[in-house]
């Protein structure tokens, strides 16, 4: 049994994992940066290390600083949460030989889907589709001609090492390609420190569906169901749902389950362990294609959560403490529909920019089948150096029209001031015939954003 444990990460997910260990009597470490000193996660937590200045390469991302800060406090095991180290293989590696307990898959199991090229040659070895494409990373401009023309326009350029959105490109034809194939690779350079790039098919206005997977050290893997998380801006995501309304339509009623099978192969072939997600895309003819593994937590675990009754971080504590998964996967229930909308501190009506600062009032909602995970509250002071996610939102109904009313009436009651944020977008995601009826694809916020419906959202404000 773990005692205590430290938690290398900050905002809503340290409180979340804070919430998770004191429910299974786990003492609680939290580091911060100077900037953070205020932030919840160091007011839950049991005790608080600073660990350095506020860029997140001075702090969060030091593996030096947060071992010593380890070591100090004498903790059995850290908990990555999402972003900074949770998928950095040699942070693990180095927590395995301080004696230290990872909790995430072993290091082993992420080298083996280190990158976005790897993973895609595991997923082909398992026997599980990825979309057309180069072989493996791409070494030079003819290279990325010759997959190109094999494969047909349109292809993205996409790094191996990308994340959160970023570090992919399109493109429509040879000069196109040459172009940003080389812009890909500085910029993948510069903001990865990993210039391989890519490419594979551009599957056009698909669906994004992930599956949760669990794995316990003695190999048995489960999966908890799919998220469908189309509704995305500039490939990030902004709302979350479980179950897919894709699957109710006939012609992708069997995708289900072969899917969710899929999900359990890949996994089992990288000797996956503790918590992870299984990314997918769909497009209109029912094919789906394998994009990458997540190798952590996600922001949106909380929809599945609400479904099957099963709370994944104490799920990644007592795998990481050795304990097997108790049920199997026929064991898996889901009960009704849950949605997720993030919320950012940005301006929807200037082009999402950050919008940092103070909050000065602050009310959330409550009520059943609503829940909150945040760090936000009145007087705290959003910095502008991390990611402006401040919350989630999530509720859940018996079925998708009541988790629906209930985040409309949620988003409604949502009250913060002192900062722009995106609940009037999000309330305008909520209000579209389109979502309300459940057909939606990765264009669906573009399309939104565009003409007529724009000046609604703005006339509303
Ligand atoms: P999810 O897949 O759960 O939606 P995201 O992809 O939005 O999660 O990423 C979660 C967090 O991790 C975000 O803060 C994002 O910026 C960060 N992140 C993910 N991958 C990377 C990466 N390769 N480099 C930098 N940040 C990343
Ligand atoms: P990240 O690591 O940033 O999460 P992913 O590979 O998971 O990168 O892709 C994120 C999103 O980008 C997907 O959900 C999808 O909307 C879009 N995307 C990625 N690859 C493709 C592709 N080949 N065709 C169409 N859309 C894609
Ligand atoms: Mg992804």
């Amino acid at each position: 049994m773990f005692e205590k444990v430290l938690v290398a990460n900050r905002g809503e997910i340290a409180v979340r994992i804070i919430r998770a260990c004191k429910e299974l009597n786990i003492r609680t470490v939290a580091v911060y940066s100077e900037v953070d000193a205020n932030s919840m996660h160091v007011q839950l937590a049991d005790e608080a290390i600073c660990i350095g200045k506020s860029p997140a390469n001075e702090s969060y991302l030091r593996i030096d600083r947060i071992i010593s800060a380890a070591e100090i406090a004498d903790v059995d095991a850290i908990h990555p949460g999402y972003g900074f180290l949770s998928e950095n293989a040699h942070f693990a590696d180095v927590c395995e030989s301080c004696n230290i307990r990872f909790i995430g898959p072993s290091s082993r199991a992420m080298n083996a889907l280190e990158d976005k090229a790897l993973s895609r040659a595991l997923a082909k070895k398992a026997g599980v589709r990825t979309p057309p494409g180069s072989e493996g990373v791409v070494d030079n401009e003819q290279a990325a001609l010759t997959v190109a023309k094999r494969i047909g326009y349109p292809v993205m350029i996409k790094a191996v090492a990308g994340g959160g959105g970023r570090g992919m490109r399109a493109a429509h034809n040879d000069v196109s390609l040459v172009k940003g194939y080389h812009t890909a690779r500085n910029e993948a350079e510069k903001a990865f420190g990993n210039s391989g790039v890519y490419i594979e098919k551009l599957i056009e206005n698909p669906h994004h569906i992930e599956f949760q997977i669990l794995g316990d050290n003695r190999g048995r893997i489960i999966h908890l169901g799919e998220r469908d998380c189309s509704v995305q801006r500039r490939n990030q995501k902004v709302v979350e749902e479980t179950p897919s309304p894709l699957f109710s339509e006939s012609k992708f009623k069997k995708l289900r389950e072969k899917m969710g099978k899929d999900a359990i192969r890949i996994a089992e072939a990288a000797n996956y362990t503790n918590a992870g997600t299984v990314e997918f895309i769909v497009d209109n003819d029912a094919n789906y294609y394998f994009l990458e593994v997540n190798k952590r937590i996600q922001v949106e675990h909380p929809i599945t959560e609400e479904v099957t009754g099963i709370d994944l971080v104490r799920a990644q504590l007592m795998i990481a403490m050795g304990e097997p998964l108790k049920i199997s996967q026929g064991d898996v229930q889901f009960k009704g529909h849950a949605i997720e909308c993030r919320i950012n501190a940005e301006d929807p009506f200037d082009e999402f920019r950050p919008s940092p600062g103070r909050i000065e009032m602050y009310y959330q909602p409550g009520g059943r089948g609503v829940r909150v995970d945040t760090h936000a509250y009145a007087g705290y002071t959003i910095p502008p150096t991390y990611d402006s996610m401040i919350g989630k939102l999530i509720t859940y109904g018996k079925d998708r029209r009541e988790a629906m009313d209930k985040m409309s009436r949620a988003l409604g009651e949502y009250l913060i001031t002192g900062v722009k944020t995106t609940i009037s977008f999000q309330q305008a995601i909520l209000q579209d015939p389109n979502f309300r009826r459940g057909v939606y694809s990765t264009n669906f916020v573009e399309q939104l954003l565009s003409g007529a419906r724009r000046e609604l959202i703005e006339e509303k404000s």
